[in-house]
């Protein structure tokens, strides 16, 4: 017999997981919401063509946990939430569908906003804003917020100045190494920037076209994706794919620090235990790419207060968001614990403290 929900560990106390299906378009999603402590719940629309609804329910109760973390860390009146559409986002895809999506999100009453996340687009999102206004990360209208890509870059670029000043006790990036994996949206602007103040850039990536763009830019040195693990440098942004911190990769790394973009970069957490014992700092991956979330979440903050986009709002957010990375990094070294387990207590903390707020409130 399978495991019930109740006993999948990555239930872990979810305020509500929704099932829907609407027979007309084929539509099949789940929405877990992890928590509404800190606000409503906020996370991407995942589309993937999952072998069994078993499988989707699994991915979806782990990525809206983590949602209520990352949420938290960045300092936002949000809660965590995920969904997912089981479905082949290459041939499955209907404006309908998304408008079944949006309609089943108005059932939630807001508890839950839904954005776009692989395999979805922020097209997909427009259609689904067409009956709900539970949905985030708009292309166009005066509270759009447009490309998360930018703010992120700027959030990784200012947490790589922080290794900087820690490590190697300067206040720029001067004579220092860094190495990129994936030079995509955020990758290239955070080369860029990385450029600007003075690093010296080796970088990898599996599309031609974006290595020679930013090579043209900053003068970096490219060198093929396997390699990128072995290169001398002084700090390793993987800003591609995640998992690249790995039994294999662990040996073969010479840098100082991590410190990138990518979601989900410890294959397990022990890696990040391992690192610490090793002496290699490691940013934790959803702190310091919270840019992203800061920005999408700028689009609420515009919604409530009938504004429209506010970039000293996301400014703000983005320094305070740096302020817990240094938190993380002083109590890691005071505390002799592994920066994602600071970055985890922090998390959690706040959200516990959102929840007794709460409760106090209700008086219960
Ligand atoms: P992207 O798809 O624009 O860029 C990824 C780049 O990595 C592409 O250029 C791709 O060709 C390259 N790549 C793919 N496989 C590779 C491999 N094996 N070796 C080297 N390069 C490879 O994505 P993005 O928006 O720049 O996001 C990059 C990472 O940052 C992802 O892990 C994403 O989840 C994470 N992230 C992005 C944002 C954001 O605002 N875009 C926010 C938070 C986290």
């Amino acid at each position: 017999m399978g495991m019930t929900l109740f006993d999948s560990p990555s239930f872990s106390n979810h305020e509500g997981v929704h099932a829907f299906y609407d027979e007309k378009t084929g539509l099949k999603a789940i929405v877990a919401v992890h928590s509404t402590a800190r606000g409503p719940a906020v996370g991407g629309t995942r589309m993937w063509n999952y072998a069994t609804a078993a499988e989707a329910l699994e991915d979806v109760l782990r990525l809206s946990k983590g949602m209520s973390y990352k949420n938290a860390v960045a300092d936002l009146e949000m809660g965590g939430g995920k969904s997912v559409i089981i479905g082949d986002s290459r041939t499955q895809k209907s404006p309908e569908l998304f408008h079944a999506f949006g309609r089943y999100l108005n059932g939630l009453g807001g508890h839950y906003y839904a954005a776009e996340d692989v395999g979805t687009s922020v097209e997909d999102i427009a259609e689904a804003r067409k009956v709900t206004e539970f949905v985030l990360g708009l292309k166009d209208g005066p509270e759009a917020s447009g490309d998360p890509s930018p703010v992120t870059a700027e959030g990784v670029f200012r947490s790589n100045l922080v290794v900087a000043r820690r490590l190697f006790n300067q206040n720029d990036m001067t004579g220092l190494t860094v190495a990129i994996q994936g030079v995509g949206h955020v990758g290239a602007y955070l080369a860029e920037k990385l450029h600007k103040a003075g690093a010296k850039l080796i970088i990898t990536d599996v599309n031609q076209a974006n290595l020679e763009a930013v090579a043209a830019k900053t003068g970096a040195e490219i060198v093929a994706p396997d390699a990128i693990y072995d290169v001398a440098a002084d700090i390793y942004a993987p800003c591609a794919l995640g998992a690249t911190l790995n039994p294999q990769t662990l040996d073969r790394l010479k840098v100082k620090a991590v410190c990138g973009a990518a979601n989900n970069q410890l294959a397990t957490a022990d890696i990040g235990d391992e690192l610490f014992k090793r002496g290699v700092l490691y940013a934790p991956d959803y702190v310091i790419n919270g840019g992203g979330i800061i920005n999408v979440a700028s689009e609420m903050n515009a919604r409530q207060t009938g504004g429209a986009y506010d970039a000293s709002w996301v400014e703000g957010k983005l320094s305070r968001l740096m302020e817990t990375f240094e938190e993380i990094l002083e109590r890691s070294v005071a505390e002799n614990k592994p920066t994602h387990l600071i970055a985890d207590a922090i998390a959690e903390a706040r959200i516990q403290a959102a929840a007794d707020k709460k409760a106090a409130a209700l008086k219960i």
